[in-house]
């Protein structure tokens, strides 16, 4: 439309489970799928007289994720009372953290589209604890499940620092590898891990004026793609009620829609309640948080190298695609594999062949880890460089990696079991040659006469001593000692 020009504005909440043993005050195991309301004890059922107990593990987790999201870390933070009235939550409030977040002030980088990266500030990073589950699924009522109750879940709040539903998913995606690269969350979001809750308006000018349209909430979305998808529909909604309306935002309003994921568009909820109607108020229950600089160096001794940084350094060190890189960086323990195996000096863009073509898929098969397999990563480097070599071809590496998996030996052991060996001996390859030549005169008067003909016959040529050697002849070795005959 002429003379309207406009731009979505999004921040970001997230919420990550955690991954400890047990609950965020009490001892209950954190464990999914167990049988309803089997996980709970008095603490986390809010039963009177009970004192709650903080989970030092939780707050190392969320404390290093902070570290990694460049935040000021509070050496004093309290926890306060969210109260909130809702069947899954039988305390009748939320233990928070309010005005003193572990975590401020921080950002994070995402890669885009378009190759580089973007900043995304992180306005806070705090911990709470999540609330049950009511379950709609047994007819004309509902249930309750408090197995739930009491995770540790940590909250990041991001400045509205993002442009368009596909930046707010390469935030999603960053912080999900983030976090698993730590080691904190398993950030599974078929377990319901990692939700999100996008805070989109826009930004429009028009005949050179400036609005702003008030601000959605989209609640409780827990995959990437309603994410995106939910975020550009806000988008085009809100452009279009503009241009028909002309609605602008009032101050301080803020409207709730949900996602409906079957007909992908937003559905309005309600009026966001003031931040004061949950009365938050200091926990009586649990003393403050007092980080000493001993505690917040060990905990920082636990940072690593992040994932986004990783992927850059390989393939600026190794000469790796971009999408490749992308690949092995997904996962901090395939990450670890790839770098443990690139230390042995073999090529590190045949390693990552052989792991992201055929060590994935097996694991992907077995629905197990890269570490599970039973291979070493000095094994596949190994393997890489037979292949470098031309002990072996590419594709032969496929059966020795499966081979490798299913009895544990070496390479070399199994590629000579297997018969992969290919021959490089130029003696020996000769004399087949040598046969192949003198069994095939008309190919061979095809080349020397140099014609139309000549690629063909070469190509014929070619194949008729790999089908003499059963494959094995290395094509390289093969079709030097050709074209020295040939001429
Ligand atoms: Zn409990």
């Amino acid at each position: 439309m002429v003379g309207i020009e406009y731009k979505v504005i999004v921040g970001l909440e997230i919420h990550v489970q955690l991954c400890t043993k047990s609950k965020m005050f009490c001892g209950c195991a954190l464990e999914f799928g167990a049988e309803p309301n089997s996980r709970v004890c008095p603490v986390c059922l809010g039963m009177p007289g009970v004192l709650p107990v903080m989970n030092k593990k939780a707050y190392e987790y969320a404390v290093l994720t902070a570290l990694a999201l460049d935040c000021r870390i509070a050496m004093f933070t309290k926890w306060d009372r969210k109260s909130y009235y809702y069947p899954d939550l039988p305390k009748n409030y939320q233990i928070s953290q309010y005005d003193l977040p572990l975590g401020a002030d921080g950002f994070v980088e995402i890669p885009l589209e378009s190759g580089g990266t973007k900043k995304i500030g992180i306005i806070r990073a705090h911990l709470e604890e999540d609330a049950g589950k009511n379950v709609h699924t047994a007819g004309n009522y509902s249930q309750v499940d408090l197995n739930r109750t009491g995770t540790p879940l940590l909250e990041i709040v991001t400045e509205p620092d993002m442009n368009s539903g596909a930046e707010v998913r390469a935030l999603a995606v960053e912080l999900q590898r983030m976090v698993r690269f730590l080691g904190v969350s398993e950030a599974d979001m078929q377990k319901g891990h990692m939700r999100f809750e996008p805070n989109i308006n826009l930004a429009i000018t028009k005949d050179g004026v400036e609005y702003r349209t008030s601000i959605v909430e989209i609640k409780n979305l827990n995959s990437f793609r309603a994410l995106e998808r939910s975020v550009s529909y806000e988008e085009q909604r809100q452009i279009d009620e503009f241009i028909e309306t002309g609605k602008v935002m009032k101050m301080g309003s803020k409207t709730t829609r949900g996602w409906d994921d079957d007909r992908e568009v937003t559905v309005l909820q309600r009026e966001k309640e003031e931040a004061h109607d949950y009365r938050y108020f200091p926990e009586p229950d649990l003393v403050p948080v007092e980080l000493t600089k001993v505690w917040l160096d060990d905990i920082r001794s636990r940072l690593c190298e992040l994932p986004l940084k990783r992927q850059v350094r390989y393939v600026r060190e190794f000469q790796l695609s971009d999408y490749d890189a992308g690949v092995l960086t997904a996962d901090r323990s395939i990450s670890d594999f790839f770098e443990e195996a690139v230390k042995t000096g073999a090529d590190p863009k045949r390693i990552c062949n052989l792991l992201t073509q055929t060590g994935l898929k097996i694991a992907k098969e077995k629905s197990c880890g890269i570490n599970d397999l039973g291979v070493k990563p000095e094994r596949v480097a190994r393997l890489a460089e037979m292949i470098e070599t031309g002990q072996i071809s590419a594709s032969s590496s496929v059966p020795v990696f499966e081979a490798m998996v299913q009895t544990g030996k070496e390479p070399d052991v199994l590629a000579r079991e297997l018969n992969l060996i290919q021959k490089s001996d130029a003696g020996e390859l000769e004399h087949i040659v040598d046969k192949v030549l003198a069994e095939n005169p008309q190919a061979v008067e095809d080349v020397t006469s140099g014609g139309k003909k000549n690629k063909r016959a070469r190509g014929f040529l070619l194949g008729q001593v790999m089908q003499e050697t059963k494959g094995q002849a290395n094509p390289k070795v093969a079709s030097e000692i050709l074209a020295k005959k040939l001429g």
